[in-house]
């Protein structure tokens, strides 16, 4: 590369993000299949090959404006198109029943779609083993829409090809959020038949001499295979599975158990906007043979409710998966659960609240099938890659065994007083400073202060995750400086970054307001170098790998029992951040690990918000007594930070002051109290250096390492298939693996 000129970073820069998800969930799966790969698990990862990923996020005028994300447009030379493995995927036509059979039901005048794939490999760490990502694009068959051919219109049936191939076109943008469109079915219909179709291809293929169907054929099928359903958003491989094993001519006993065998589920998320709900209309459209075996899997289902809760109906009606008002819907959630052997949440605190409120039904019949998985990071990009200064210092303290065993990290345990360790530790926090101030100037023009606390909150947007209460705190922090600025104040950068929804009006708003209190604030000579604010654009994992260790402080403020776990919260915590958060999702147990005292902790625990909501909650109550409450709300109001559109902020405000579902204003006081202690803690360098390294020393439990061992081990029920080689120069080349066959 130098003989042409080339160097490698710069060619690193340029190259696109796969941003192939919306935000924590699809980092999450990528997260996994570093740490599968590296346990040497034969473990494959199915997604959709979305021409458009994510949007650009540019901002303009303080606004965000998004741009298509045509991540493929220079080519990818990390994939491999495997056209003998394309799949066929059926959508529309009829069902024809033979007698009343339930097994034997031909779907007939299909609307067919190709799915072909697309392989990447995913390589384990330095272990000689490579699994693959298999990603699914459409394509039209060359049959497609043939009538219009026969009548003569040629062209029309070329460009209604589209029709078939947008299934793989864009990623619907929306976290955390249900968004009930047809495509979007389609989208999860055709990722489930292609995947459950391979899987079953492979397992075929596996078996010993030539397969003959049988009905103990597939046997074993639930001792190899195992599908770990991300979400409810491929939930629709439960009846799939029941339709591919019914036409093998398995029974639907058969079929039935080996389904229920194979299948688990975890679920993300309690926000009742976010949960899967599909019209009973559309899929009788689009899928009539997969709602066919939902309705029997449904009636089965609660016939087995009514045995063993006589006399409840309305336990019936919460347990079922057809739901009949407001309108006839499927509860995906519910369809899950009830296909799966295992169900699990993704913190503690999260799989707690799925057995106490949003499923207790099922809790209560299935006790033995609820589990908790909390989720984990790869300490390979999110350190060892991401931080190579503070991954160096650790390696040369400890060895590098960190690297695989993040538990290995309590060792650093017995540095914390040592000063040549802390200055190494604050050492390299301000090297990485320098680095994202340099990125900071040259991107958007602002000079930030390095010895200031960078303070960062990055994300996607959402109301339930409070960007809105950072916000109010840099308003506080603003009017104090302007009411007393010859004081002496502990300087900040407060940093936001993250994408919102396109539709999602509130979030945009808020990322408005935001780079409105930049605009005053930046330059206001009062204030100087004591309070900037950024707001960092477009960020996806390239930013975070930049940002992430170069912040003091990382905000994790969600109401208690939004935020199902969180795992920003543990890429910070590695990378020596200290942490101001709500005891929700996985804080609580990383508060646990680390100890109360190495966390900034405020705000109402998730019983005082269930205690809070249910006795009536009153913003007024808090606004009326809280003079810097009351005046950051009034500037909001009357267009202090948006003079040329006095009214922009009213809305938000009025929103917080008269109905505030995420109590920002029950949480306030708390939290502008715990701001206080954090800046009163950055003044002490040493004391701020140790709990750094006390936060990284108790980050191993946050390895997704941990958390894939306990899968394997609870759900699974798998060991390492491969051999790992732990030094590829030392040993002869490992036979063959990761062939597909
Ligand atoms: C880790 C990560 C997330 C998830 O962050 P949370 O704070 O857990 O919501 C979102 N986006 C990107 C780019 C990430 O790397």
């Amino acid at each position: 590369m130098s003989s042409l000129g080339l160097c490698l970073n710069q060619l690193e820069e340029m190259e696109e993000d796969a941003g192939l998800g919306n935000g924590g969930l699809g980092r999450l799966a990528a997260c996994f299949l570093d740490s599968m790969a590296t346990l040497g698990l034969a473990a494959y990862g199915y997604g959709i090959r979305y021409d458009y990923g994510i949007f650009a996020q540019k901002i303009r005028e303080g606004y965000q404006q998004e741009e298509p994300d045509l991540w493929l447009k220079n080519g990818n030379p990390w994939e491999i198109v495997r056209h003998e493995y394309t799949q066929k995927v059926k959508f529309g036509g009829r069902l024809i029943r033979h007698r009343d059979s339930k097994e034997q039901v031909k779907w007939v005048d299909t609307t067919d779609v190709l799915a072909v794939p697309y392989d990447t490999p995913v390589p384990g760490y330095k272990n000689n083993v490579v699994n693959v990502v298999r990603l699914w694009s459409a394509k039209a068959p060359n049959c497609f829409s043939l009538e219009f051919f026969n009548d003569g219109d040629y062209l029309k049936a070329v460009f209604d090809r589209n029709s078939a191939e947008n299934i793989s076109r864009v990623l619907y943008p929306k976290d955390n959020m249900f968004e009930g469109k047809a495509l979007r079915l389609r989208q999860e219909y055709f990722l489930v038949s292609a995947s459950l179709q391979d899987a079953i291809r492979r397992y075929k293929s596996s078996q010993p001499g030539v397969f003959v169907c049988k009905r103990e054929s597939f046997d074993e099928f639930p001792n190899k295979l195992a599908f770990q359903l991300n979400d409810t958003h491929p939930a629709l491989a439960i009846p799939e599975l029941m339709r591919l094993l019914m036409d093998e001519g398995l029974t639907w006993e058969q079929s039935w158990n080996i389904t229920c065998r194979t299948c688990a589920y975890t679920n993300h998320t309690v926000l009742p906007e976010a949960l899967e709900r599909w019209p009973v209309e559309l899929m009788e459209h689009l899928l009539p043979r997969l709602l066919d075996i939902i309705y029997y899997i449904n009636h089965l289902f609660l016939t087995e409710v009514r045995r063993r809760f006589p006399n409840d109906e309305g336990r019936i009606k919460r347990m079922s998966i057809v739901e009949e008002s407001p309108n006839k819907q499927i509860n995906m959630a519910n369809l899950a659960i009830v296909g799966s052997h295992a169900v699990n949440g993704v913190s503690k605190i999260h799989s707690d609240l799925l057995k106490s409120s949003v499923f207790k039904d099922f809790y209560e019949m299935y006790p033995g099938r609820f589990q908790n998985k909390t989720n984990g990071i790869t300490p390979r990009r999110w350190l060892l890659l991401c931080n190579p200064d503070l991954a160096e210092l650790i390696s040369y303290k400890l060895g590098d065994g960190w690297i695989r065993h993040l538990n290995q990290l309590k060792h650093l345990t017995q540095y914390a007083d040592d000063q040549c360790a802390l200055d190494n530790i604050m050492q390299i926090k301000s090297r990485n400073k320098q680095r994202l101030a340099e990125f900071v100037c040259k991107n958007y023009g602002i000079i930030i202060n390095c010895n200031s606390i960078f303070d960062v909150q990055v994300k996607r947007i959402h109301e339930y995750k409070r960007q809105l209460l950072n916000c109010l705190h840099a308003i506080v922090m603003y009017n104090r400086i302007k009411q007393n600025p010859n004081k002496h104040y502990v300087p900040r950068t407060i940093m936001i970054g993250g994408k919102a929804a396109p539709g999602y009006h509130v979030a945009k708003k808020i990322i408005k307001l935001f780079n409105n209190l930049a605009r005053k604030i930046n330059n206001d000579v009062d204030v100087g170098d004591k309070l900037k604010l950024v707001f960092l654009e477009n960020y996806r994992v390239t930013l975070a790998e930049k940002v992430i260790p170069a912040a003091d402080l990382s905000e994790q403020i969600s109401t208690a029992g939004t935020e199902a776990s969180g795992t920003g919260n543990m890429k910070f915590m590695l990378n020596g951040a200290l942490t101001i958060g709500t005891l929700d999702g996985a804080n609580v147990e990383m508060a646990e690990e680390m100890g109360e005292e190495n966390m900034f902790i405020f705000g109402l625990k998730l019983h005082e918000v269930e205690e809070l909501r249910s006795r009536g909650y009153n913003p007024a109550d808090y606004y009326s007594c809280n003079d810097e409450l009351r005046e950051a709300l009034e500037q909001l109001r009357d267009g202090f930070f948006c003079p040329e559109c006095p009214n922009l902020f009213t809305d938000i405000a009025d929103n917080l002051m008269h109905h505030d579902y995420y109590l920002l204003l029950a949480d306030f006081q708390s939290y502008i109290e715990c701001q206080e202690r954090v800046s009163a803690a950055y003044s002490d360098p040493y004391k701020w250096a140790r709990m750094c390294l006390l936060n990284i020393a108790s980050a191993g439990k946050f390895s997704a390492d941990r958390t894939i061992e306990e899968y394997a081990r609870d759900i699974w029920n798998v060991t390492p298939s491969y051999d790992i080689i732990p030094a590829p120069s030392e040993q002869p080349l490992a036979p063959s693996i990761g062939v597909d066959m």
